[in-house]
């Protein structure tokens, strides 16, 4: 079976392997019970890229929407919400079988306004907030943090994020062969590649 489930998404044994923008979205999702329309495309392309079921996907938010103090019901999720997620795995309508977003994907969107957590953090946060982030993943070398801000100030956001990649990943590349010059370009590739890393 899968471990990939509504129950294992939000543990850090996956949520470790989740690109900077996967992480920012679902942990302002979960903080806000709700994300409004573009990131609920990108990270919920993002999710079913991993290999979320559509029933786990429903049951994953319709949890977060719902949960404590968001004053949604679940007649009110299922009246709407409910649809566009069947629809994002090609149930509903057209029955289109919408593709994860790519990194070129997510940066020709719209940047997010207040409130919004879509787009990619290496372009969209601030410095300080940038930083903050980079800490969390572990990053707190001031020279190493330094490379990844001059990559954003370049505007070479994925290449911000490969860095990123590789900073976070060094002792499995070093342990593995041919593990260098992968260049992130999508967001699913980044999380497939650390799980790669991690067997
Ligand atoms: Fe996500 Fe791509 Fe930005 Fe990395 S470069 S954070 S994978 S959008």
């Amino acid at each position: 079976a899968s471990d990939i489930h509504a129950g294992s998404i939000t543990t850090t044994a996956i949520t470790k392997h989740y690109p900077l923008c996967a992480t920012h979205l679902q942990r302002n999702m979960s903080h806000n019970s709700h994300l409004k329309y573009t990131g609920r495309q990108q990270l919920g392309l993002f999710l079913k890229g991993i290999g979320l079921s559509v029933d786990e996907a429903l049951k994953f938010w319709a949890y977060q929407f719902t949960k404590n103090g968001s004053g949604m019901t679940m007649e009110k999720f299922n009246k709407e919400y409910k649809y566009n997620i069947r629809h994002s795995y090609g149930l509903e309508g057209g029955r289109t079988n919408y593709k994860p977003w790519d990194c070129a994907t997510i940066l020709s969107k719209p940047k997010p306004g207040k409130g919004e957590y879509h787009g990619c953090p290496y372009r969209d946060l601030s410095a300080d907030s940038l930083v903050s982030n980079l800490n969390e993943m572990g990053i707190s070398d001031q020279s190493e943090i330094n490379t990844v801000l001059e990559d954003v100030n370049r505007r070479e956001y994925t290449v911000a994020c490969t860095r990123v990649f590789e900073l976070t990943h060094k002792e499995q590349m070093a342990n593995q062969k041919n593990a260098e010059g992968l260049h992130i370009s999508h967001p699913n590739l980044y999380f497939d590649r650390s799980r790669q890393l991690e067997r």
